[in-house]
């Protein structure tokens, strides 16, 4: 037997962007616990806007362990929230996900990487050289000294943890970066934007570094805001498709352009401008391969009879990857296949 620490993970009651917290316990097991061998725990709502102080326990209930690297025989514990009686929470966006082994979704995480109030790299007052180089660059004037190595700390930490991260890439902005999860499964990529968004900004305390989830932390300047494009695919989608059902899709999507708007992060008009690779904030447009539309069709798509995933460009960095997928699946089943 061994003594585990358990890190249970739950997003709080914040809004419009909520936080994820976490708390140890300690338990013993014989080897590293599965799933359903963690017991459900609770926290005081109260100190996270989740419940009244006269009545303050919430109910946090395994969701997925990944293995934490960082600490000996540790866990990391990614939680729902419930109430007392049984019923989701209403933070609970997790439990407002269609169920759907055969939805696959990738998401793309940007975020800028701050110190001392501005991003790594920018000179104390002023800004660096205009962008350019800093996309996919190398060298120290692209990429500073601690950056790469906190990028390279993440991934090892997260592929550690069984998060399936597909790639790493700097961005487009100086002190900007980006890691793409995906996962098979209407949940799973969503789960594990969750904990890797926990092991960056923990793992940034030692380097007195914040992460900068805002879509435009520069605001109404030349550099790029942040995105989390969503990648997504139904099963119906990958293998039956064709042009009649994605334009149904797309029409769709059009009509529930503003509900989608509304769960696709805070403060996106300053970034969905029509500028910097993005289509328009109150604009819905699909293109093939294009960059500035809502929704990107990747070539492929076409090319393989309208069957494949389509990228959805609006979500931002600050999206609750739970509110997005939910979201988007909602109206993908509104759509009646033909
Ligand atoms: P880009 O920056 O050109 O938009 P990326 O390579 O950063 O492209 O991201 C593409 C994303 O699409 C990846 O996260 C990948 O996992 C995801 N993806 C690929 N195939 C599918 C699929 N069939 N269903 C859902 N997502 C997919
Ligand atoms: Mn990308
Ligand atoms: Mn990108
Ligand atoms: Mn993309």
């Amino acid at each position: 037997m061994a003594k585990y620490k358990l890190e249970y993970l739950w997003l709080d009651g914040y809004q419009p962007v909520r936080n994820i917290r976490g708390k140890t316990q300690i338990k013993e097991f014989a080897s590293f616990p599965k799933l359903e061998e963690l017991p459900d725990w609770g926290f005081d709502g109260s100190s996270t806007r989740q419940a009244p102080g006269g009545s303050s326990d919430c109910v946090l209930k395994p969701v997925a362990v990944y293995p934490d690297s960082t600490r000996r025989n540790a866990a990391l514990v990614m939680c729902e929230v419930y109430n007392a009686d049984g019923t989701p929470h209403d933070s609970n966006d997790r439990a407002t996900i269609l169920d759907d082994s055969d939805t696959w979704f990738g998401f793309e995480q940007e975020y800028f990487l701050y110190q001392d109030g501005r991003p790594l790299g920018f000179p104390e007052h002023g800004y660096p050289a205009p962008q350019g180089p800093y996309y996919t660059g190398v060298g120290y004037n692209n990429v500073g000294d601690i950056a790469r190595q906190i990028v390279e700390e993440h991934l090892d930490i997260c592929l550690d943890a069984g998060i399936n991260h597909e790639g790493i890439n700097a961005e487009v902005a100086k002190g900007q970066w980006e890691f793409q999860i995906f996962g098979k499964g209407s949940k799973k990529a969503a789960d594990e934007i969750w904990v890797a968004r926990y092991i960056l900004e923990r793992l940034c305390e030692k380097y007195c570094v914040q992460v900068e989830y805002h879509c435009k932390p520069l605001g109404p300047t030349d550099w790029n805001g942040s995105g989390m494009h969503c990648n997504f695919s139904t099963k119906y989608m990958r293998e039956v498709g064709g042009e009649p059902y994605f334009l149904a899709l797309m029409a769709q999507f059009e009509k529930n352009c503003a509900e989608h708007i509304a769960v696709y992060g805070p403060d996106n008009h300053m970034r969905l401008t029509g500028l910097h690779e993005t289509q328009s904030i109150d604009q819905f447009s699909w293109g093939i391969a294009d960059r500035g539309a809502s929704i990107r069709v990747p070539h492929s798509f076409k090319k393989n009879g309208w069957k494949g995933y389509l990228e959805d460009r609006r979500p931002n960095s600050q999206g609750n990857p739970y509110q997005i997928a939910s979201r988007v699946l909602k109206t993908i089943s509104e759509v009646p296949k033909p």
